[in-house]
């Protein structure tokens, strides 16, 4: 293919990406389905489909003519727009994703995955660590080994992060969590010492009938426009977009358990608005769609936590939660049901955390991976070493590596770097907060009234509707100044100090 001009080769780059998007929305949607609706024994044809379209995939990026394209763009950059730029370097990014690694290693690698979740499951059901360990040390090598290919100028674990979170390494991270551990642990120790939040009523016998209809009635509270937004059910709740006018999320009603479905809905509620909200300019684009994985965190546990868990937000809403559930609640006081929702106490389950505690199990797993990747600890050493590390930082006696180090199934899958986008979704939340309030100086009236479009609004402006049109860290940077953890941290301790009268 030879280019005549800069219009050709742009339209050439706009085709491979619409054949893209086409192509994941189709293999997306055969996901969400298998999530949420398909028949148990019906994973057989969905295999063979999801191989074939793969295979469309790996054909589609994987043509040489795009090289050529990619080059051609390159050479002209000077009359390229920013946005047409950006477009070229994430497709690049795309295109070389898939050749950086070899690709006998890649199979290899996949077929590994593919054993190491079945025999995770199992280890983690039986409490068998040895039975996962010599999967997991191959797990290790290889993504030590693919952190070169992805950037050999690059420390093995930054390179690891860098497929997360653009841009992110352990010396910001580093300094992030310091920050976070010499703040949370003495406070959570104070905590320990201070009068316990009571949360038993959340346990109460809550229809999931009755929570379905709650979590309808917060979708409108979040001005979620449900022409445009799906909500289901999944084992384990999470966001899928097809675009920014089809974006699904799932939830699961637990009967004995008031808030786990009600906060998963104003999570991935959060994930939805973000993706709603991008500017149609770029769909089918490489730059449709939310940035990154630590920007996505930011805006879910914005809603879920700071938001949700807010002492306004609880004061709009618990009325009309009060209304779903008369009974269970009728001995419960808006303030008390304040209290339990952010009940700190620290645990051995991450998903189940609490907002204080959450991000202590993040750094946990930070320091593990880092060191597993730099050849500081081995396999073997992995299950003495994260106990020590819960009994130091959390304070809690890990009884066995089922609810120990065999509790996630990030490692299993190759997800290495992937845990600290958490914790700094929730720190980027934070000092957002402050330059939001900068800029609303009335929110809190309008959050007790139940009314978040201003909030919306701000991020909206200054987050969403950019999609992936920045790097993470520049976007953020434009809303909030440069990355300081000091905001989460002051947001954490005046919460918590309050919230248990230390
Ligand atoms: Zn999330």
């Amino acid at each position: 293919m030879k280019f005549q001009n800069v219009k050709e080769a742009l339209e050439a780059l706009k085709a491979l990406e619409e054949k893209q998007w086409a192509l994941s929305h189709a293999m997306n949607m055969i996901v969400y389905d298998a999530a949420t609706a398909a028949p148990k024994n019906s994973a057989e044809g969905r295999g063979k489909t999801l191989g074939i379209l793969s295979a469309y995939m790996y054909e589609l990026i994987a043509a040489p003519e795009n090289t050529e394209m990619l080059a051609y763009l390159r050479a002209h950059e000077a009359e390229l727009s920013e946005e047409e730029k950006r477009r070229v370097a994430l497709t690049e990014k795309n295109c070389q994703q898939i050749s950086r690694i070899p690709q006998e290693e890649y199979t290899e690698y996949e077929m590994l995955l593919n054993d190491a979740q079945a025999v995770w499951e199992k280890a983690k059901n039986e409490n068998d660590f040895p039975a996962f360990a010599p999967y997991l040390e191959k797990i290790v090598a290889f993504n030590r080994k693919f952190a070169g290919y992805y950037n050999p100028a690059l420390p093995a674990y930054d390179a690891l992060l860098n497929e997360y979170e653009e841009g992110m390494t352990m010396a910001v991270l580093d300094v992030f969590f310091e920050k976070l551990r010499t703040a949370i642990v003495p406070l959570l120790e104070k905590i320990r010492n201070a009068k316990p939040l009571n949360d038993d009523f959340l346990r109460r016998f809550y229809p999931a009938e009755k929570q379905k209809q709650c979590a309808e009635y917060l979708m409108e509270v979040l001005q979620i426009d449900r022409g445009y937004c799906g909500l289901a059910e999944s084992e384990h709740p999470f966001t899928d977009n097809f675009n920014n006018k089809d974006v699904r999320i799932t939830t699961h009603f637990y009967e004995n358990n008031l808030t786990s479905a009600l906060y998963s809905v104003i999570h991935e509620g959060g994930h939805a608005i973000y993706e709603l909200a991008c500017d149609d300019r770029y769909n089918q684009t490489a730059i449709a769609g939310g940035v990154s994985m630590g920007i996505h965190e930011s805006q879910s546990r914005f809603f879920e936590n700071i938001i949700g868990r807010s002492e306004a937000f609880i004061h709009a809403v618990y009325p009309k939660i009060k209304e779903f559930f008369p009974e269970q609640l009728a001995d419960v006081t808006e303030r008390d049901f304040y209290e339990a929702v952010n009940r700190a106490e620290p645990s051995l389950i991450r998903t189940e955390a609490d907002e204080l505690t959450y991000c202590l199990h993040i750094m946990i797993r930070y320091e593990l991976e880092k060191q597993l990747i730099a050849g500081e600890l081995s396999v073997s050493e992995l299950p003495e070493k994260w106990n020590r590390l819960y009994l130091e930082y959390l304070g809690v006696e890990v009884p066995n590596d089922t609810m120990g180090c065999l509790q996630d199934t990030h490692w299993s899958g190759g997800s290495f770097g992937y845990f600290p986008s958490y914790a700094l979704g929730s720190a980027y939340g934070a000092q957002m907060l402050h330059f939001m309030k900068k800029d609303l100086p009335n929110m809190e009236e309008k959050i007790l009234s139940g009314d978040l479009s201003d909030i919306k609004r701000w991020l909206g402006e200054h987050i969403h509707r950019h999609a992936s049109l920045y790097q993470p860290s520049v976007l953020f940077e434009k809303a909030c100044g440069p990355f300081d953890p000091s905001y989460y941290v002051e947001y954490l301790t005046e919460k918590f100090t309050k919230l248990y009268k230390l």
